[in-house]
């Protein structure tokens, strides 16, 4: 049998850390408070776990964070996964997106405009493959959130090989 450490549950921690004299706490405000902690805590769906458990349960990485509209990316910024928020300019009945990877040459993806619209967009260019959807931003336009799916490899049409003729 592994010998175990005793157990200490979340509140009983907490407990002991707010009745330190330093936090100039009374008990009784000390046990309340670290209470209404744990209760915080779980009423927004957050658990204190062993770690073990934490490890099995979330082996994938966190996303990479978003980069918001008028926050420029790098191309080395633009891993797949990676969300990117644009304006998208309206034009009647199209808006217009710019490409994270080409913002800088002011190249556009032209898209229908349409609350919800969801779409495949490649930069031909960077070759770099986005899904791209467009959501109200609460001030009759859209926002666009490209997700960088990754590189796309072109194969290319090669000549048909011309016999040796030596
Ligand atoms: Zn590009």
């Amino acid at each position: 049998m592994s010998e175990q450490k005793p157990k200490l549950t979340p509140w009983q921690i907490l407990n002991w850390i707010m009745q330190a004299p330093a936090a100039g706490l009374s008990v009784d405000r000390a046990e309340g408070l670290a209470a209404h902690v744990v209760q915080e805590l779980e009423m927004y769906g957050l658990a204190i776990v062993p770690r073990s458990r934490y490890k099995e349960r979330d082996e994938t990485p966190p996303p990479p964070p978003m980069i918001y509209a008028g926050m420029s990316a790098s191309l080395n910024d633009l891993v797949p996964g990676r969300v990117v928020q644009r304006w998208a300019i309206a034009a009647g009945e199209t808006v217009s997106v710019e490409p994270p990877c080409c913002a800088v040459l002011g190249r556009r993806i032209v898209l229908p405009n349409e609350e919800g619209h969801e779409d495949d967009v490649v930069c031909q260019y960077d070759r770099l493959r986005y899904t791209v959807r467009l959501v109200d931003d609460g001030d009759e336009g859209l926002w666009a959130y490209l997700t960088v799916v990754g590189a796309i490899t072109v194969t290319k049409a090669r000549p048909p090989r011309r016999k040796a003729t030596r």
